[in-house]
């Protein structure tokens, strides 16, 4: 219902300014959430730009806040923002962590995601708001309101995995990027993209877990007509911490130079290990004919097949075969 919504985008919005303000003027928020983001090199202007904040430690103060200016409870408890617990008592479900606001494409806040500011593996490093009437989580893109405008100017989106790479990126000057966040990539999401876009260059963190997001976000992107670039990091880098330390110039370089299709990505990941191998070879032949058969165009498929042909040192016909046979049960 359109006013319930509308009341939860106002708690939502109540609660972006309330963490801000925790953070940048009570003493708490300045020693322990300004202070981390600090370390992190995030700028004041970056911190305000993105309107992070720190929640307190204190365990309702928060909700006890917004009770106090006459938000109802009940959008607090529907956002998430206050956990209702059996015995009637309420209390804050971000507690001690920095915050990131999530804003949808129009830049309204739908929900939160909060880190806390240790490396402890014990706790969840981010806890998020969960998904509600106006959280949908795999309909949303972080950083989508501060990139849409990039996005369309420069026609292409980088992609990343977190809150952390698309700050970063912005603080060295490229706009156009986004993180799905927490949640595997959606076609949704995609789609949300295609709308300024069709072009993707897909920036996930240098380590296994990245390689295998990269790996499905390909074939999701293709399915949707969409052309996607593939740019790895070195291991134990993300976008965050890579674009820390290069300088603007040099990082935009090594998007260029290192940029890649996803024909180039797959072999480039798995040519080591099929090229003495004819198993899997064929194995990694076969992975990137199905790729390949996911792209609605079909002159694009040829362009692919061919590519596809040249660097795997086999002939076109057998590919255009094999692709056959799986366009062939699509339909
Ligand atoms: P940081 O640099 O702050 O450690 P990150 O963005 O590099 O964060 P990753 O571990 O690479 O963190 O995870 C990528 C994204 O996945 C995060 O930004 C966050 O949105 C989400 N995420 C990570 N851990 C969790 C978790 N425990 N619960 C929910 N979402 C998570
Ligand atoms: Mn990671
Ligand atoms: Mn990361
Ligand atoms: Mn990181």
């Amino acid at each position: 219902e359109a006013n319930e919504k509308e009341s939860m985008y106002l708690v939502s919005e109540f609660a972006q300014k309330y963490f801000q303000n925790t953070m940048l003027n009570t003493d708490e928020g300045q020693a322990i959430g300004l202070s981390y983001f600090k370390e992190r090199g995030f700028t004041q202007d970056i911190i305000k730009k993105f309107g992070l904040g720190y929640s307190s430690e204190n365990w309702d103060a928060f909700t006890k806040e917004a009770l106090g200016q006459a938000y109802k409870l009940e959008f607090l408890e529907k956002t998430g923002l206050t956990i209702l617990r059996e015995d009637g008592r309420h209390f804050d479900r971000f507690k001690g962590r920095v915050m990131f606001p999530i804003q949808s494409m129009s830049g309204r806040v739908l929900g939160f995601g909060g880190r806390i500011l240790t490396n402890d593996k014990k706790v969840a490093k981010y806890v998020n708001s969960p998904e509600s009437e106006i959280y949908h989580k795999s309909k949303v893109l972080y950083g989508i309101f501060h990139a849409k405008q990039a996005i369309a100017k420069q026609d292409n989106c980088f992609l990343c995995e977190g809150y952390t790479d698309v700050i970063q990126m912005h603080q060295a000057g490229i706009e156009n990027v986004v993180s799905s966040s927490g949640t595997a990539l959606t076609p949704d999401q995609i789609r949300l993209i295609n709308r300024l876009t069709k072009n993707i260059t897909v920036l996930f963190d240098g380590d296994a877990a990245g390689l295998r997001a990269s790996i499905r976000g390909i074939d999701l992107i293709l399915e949707e007509g969409m052309n996607v670039k593939v740019c790895t990091f070195p291991d134990g880098d993300d976008p965050d911490s890579f674009a820390r330390k290069t300088p603007h110039d040099e990082l935009l370089r090594y998007f260029d130079e290192n940029a890649m299709d996803f024909i180039q990505f797959k072999a480039s990941l798995l040519m080591k290990d099929a090229k003495n191998d004819p198993i899997k070879k064929a194995d990694l032949i076969r992975d990137m004919v199905m790729s390949i058969s996911k792209i609605p165009d079909r002159i694009k498929r040829e362009i692919y097949i061919q590519e596809c042909a040249r660097i795997m040192d086999i002939s076109e016909e057998v590919l255009f075969n094999t692709l056959a046979q799986l366009v062939q049960k699509d339909i």
